[in-house]
């Protein structure tokens, strides 16, 4: 009997007791692989002793102060971090304890600009179908994700959605990627033009698409093309690199592969590594700047927000991703898993697609490989491939089969940046386990 809400109600997970490394033991002493750093969180592992030591020291020295009257080393040290590191232009971080409250803060920052700048009848944000930028209120309503959508709908403000960037399904016979990329950036200009450009607040997406559609990257092109439209129209761009920056893609930020600096860019998970809950929204400066020379007060807040122990994990870690090497490491072994991928699963029947980019891999699973056609949702084959791998030992992240039915289903993979060529061999091997198991 548990008194906890999970959010399946009818079962009760087993209990995770110790982590080291790449594994997860339970409290039956079963090891899980974790093949998706739970969801793309768990960048360096579950043990690394350099962030531990810093939490440590850091709840000893200051546990907390309300940033209503305080800052704090840590959170100095963190976004002056962050900003040496960051895409062009950006120079203010405001920290937050994950994902979709560092996506609230992006919605509410880009709004209160326009009202700081005197264009207040900007109300309405575009996004992507299918895309998925967070559970509370604001950020779901910006995602545009049906199922995860549906039964919220009357409480969520109103957004209007642009198609995903998703070659594997969208790019036509004898397309080139370039004139793909093209097409589906210049939707944004089309549905500006229909809800009227001056309405319109910012336009937000996901460089390379995680949970919603499989660690799917932009094709070469389509995000140059989307700032263009954005500056053409005064509307902000904002990216959300919640899952997959930090490294994940083998830059730190994953916007740096496309050459494109937004406005805004979210970030969490990869952020604390799991050590501790941390978010941050990064702005540029003359975001800010509208701020200062305006009402001088960001009409926003959370209690935890700028945590100080939180900002001190963020600060090893992320001195380890950059200093450590961990990020050219993600890189390396990220080539090193789609190769191992490929000559396990590039024939497999039922294995459409191997796409990403560093340790953020996906495959998506098709009944029919010719014609791409999905597995009825029903059948529920991607619940069905994440038991059988959970059995294996192997943990990774399926999604996929749901009722926008415009996708099949898929596995993610994002696994620690420490995996040694060993792991990624074992990782392989479980999940053609799991496809041995629910695919034959
Ligand atoms: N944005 C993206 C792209 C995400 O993948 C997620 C979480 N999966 C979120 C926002 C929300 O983050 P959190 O779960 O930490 O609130």
């Amino acid at each position: 009997m548990t008194h906890v809400f999970y959010r399946n109600s009818r079962t009760t997970p087993p209990k995770a007791i110790r982590g080291e490394g790449a594994y997860i033991y339970d409290s039956t002493g079963k090891r899980y692989l974790d093949g998706s750093g739970g969801a793309a969180v768990s960048c360096l592992g579950h043990s690394d002793p350099d962030v531990i030591a810093a939490v440590q020291a850091q709840v000893e020295t200051l546990e907390f102060a309300h940033t209503g009257f305080f800052t704090s080393e840590p959170a100095e040290a963190l976004a002056e971090r962050l900003i040496a590191h960051a895409p062009e232009g950006l120079d203010k971080v405001y920290f937050v304890s994950g994902g979709s409250e560092a996506v609230e803060t992006a919605l509410k920052m880009a709004r209160q600009y326009f009202v700081e700048t005197g264009e207040p009848q900007r109300t309405c944000f575009i996004s992507r179908r299918q895309s998925y930028h967070g559970n509370t209120l604001g950020a779901l309503a910006a995602g545009g994700n049906v199922w995860r959508k549906a039964q919220f709908a009357p409480l969520l403000a109103e957004t209007s959605h642009i198609a995903p960037c998703y070659a594997y399904r969208g790019q036509e016979e004898g397309e080139s990627q370039e004139s793909y990329g093209h097409r589906v950036a210049n939707e944004l200009e089309a549905e500006l033009l229909r809800v009227g450009p001056e309405t319109v607040i910012a336009f937000i997406a996901e460089p390379v698409v995680g949970a919603t559609l499989g660690a799917v990257p932009a094709v070469p092109g389509y995000f140059k093309r989307i700032r263009e439209i954005c500056d053409r129209y005064g509307v902000l761009l904002i990216l959300d690199e919640v899952m997959c920056g930090m490294g994940r893609t083998g830059t730190l930020f994953a916007c740096e592969q496309d050459g494109v600096a937004p406005d805004i860019i979210t970030i969490a998970k990869g952020l604390g590594a799991g050590y501790q809950p941390i978010g941050a929204t990064l702005c540029s400066a003359h975001i800010h700047e509208a701020f200062a020379q305006g009402s001088g007060f960001f009409q926003h807040g959370h209690t935890y927000i700028g945590h100080p122990v939180a900002c001190a994990a963020g600060d090893a870690v992320v001195a380890k991703l950059t200093d450590g090497g961990h990020v050219e490491r993600a890189a390396r072994m990220g080539e090193k898993l789609d190769h191992a991928l490929r000559a396990a699963f590039e024939d497999h029947p039922h294995i459409g697609d191997i796409r990403g980019r560093g340790m953020f891999r996906g495959l998506e699973i098709v009944a029919d490989r010719a014609s791409k056609t999905p597995f009825d949702p029903a059948l529920g084959i991607n619940k069905k491939v994440k038991a059988a791998a959970f059995e294996a030992g192997l943990i990774c992240y399926p999604m996929g089969g749901t009722v926008d039915g415009q996708r099949g289903d898929h596995v993610l993979l994002a696994p620690p940046f420490i995996l040694s060529e060993d792991q990624i061999g074992e990782l392989v091997e479980k999940l053609g386990t799991a496809f041995a198991t629910v695919l034959s």
